[in-house]
């Protein structure tokens, strides 16, 4: 598929999406909120679910949880364009509550879609409802900023900046995930011609809805 291709069935997959009436969330969104950057983005952010701002602008991280992750890119010399950035469910539950396992269910696909079409090299869930769609039953607080290999692929999971700003204790911790990710990003990029990657990165590789992992390799930072 060649870059108009792609970039036209991401613009019909975010048009299906404002459209959509999968769930019941459908009823109370001002806009539905699909995501937005680049297609050729070398990594993915997916966070939980729109806002009050997200829903009434229908963009993703706009809010200050958004102010924060701009800022947690330039350290590490990005904008939001040069990423995509997208959320679990793309409709704001009611109350800012937490989305329910069968508004997750109804808006998977399109998620799936989205990672087939941008096809990052790193894939940053923020937050535990976006961990565990590839890491479920592991805890966000021991597994955040290491790199687990699905396929050609790593999935990184880190806080969500919405989180660190309830808790500022996290932020250090977020800043040194984030900090992280240009090597992750080298690491997938050296693994397709040799391996293995960087002598600084933990990577354990996981075989998708085969638990338990298949293997550990390369290196631990520590839990
Ligand atoms: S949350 Fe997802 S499945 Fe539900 S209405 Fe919105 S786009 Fe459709």
């Amino acid at each position: 598929m060649d870059a108009q291709e792609r970039q036209a069935r991401l613009a019909a997959l975010e048009a299906e999406i404002r459209q959509c009436t999968r769930c019941p969330l459908h009823r109370s969104r001002a806009n539905a909120v699909p995501g937005e950057g680049s297609l050729d983005a070398p990594i993915i952010f997916i966070g939980e679910a729109p806002g009050a701002n997200e829903d009434r602008l229908g963009r993703p991280f706009v809010g200050p949880a958004g102010e924060l992750l701009e800022t947690l890119l330039e350290r590490i010399g990005l904008t939001r364009e040069d990423v995509y950035i997208t959320n679990v469910v793309k409709c704001r539950p009611p109350g800012n509550r937490d989305p329910l396992p069968e508004e997750i269910e109804a808006c998977k696909s399109f998620l799936a879609r989205q990672v087939r079409l941008v096809a990052p090299d790193v894939i940053v869930t923020l937050g535990r409802f976006a961990m565990e769609r590839w890491l479920p039953n592991r805890r966000i607080t021991r597994v955040h900023g290491r790199g687990f290999r699905f396929g050609r692929c790593l999935v990184v999971p880190m806080f969500h900046p919405a989180a660190a700003l309830r808790r500022p204790e996290w932020l250090p911790l977020l800043e040194a995930d984030f900090d992280r990710l240009p090597a992750f990003v080298d690491a997938v990029r050296l693994g397709r011609r040799q391996a293995p990657g960087p002598p600084s990165l933990h990577v354990e590789t996981v075989e998708e809805e085969k638990p338990p992992p298949a293997q550990l390799n390369l290196f631990d930072q520590g839990e």
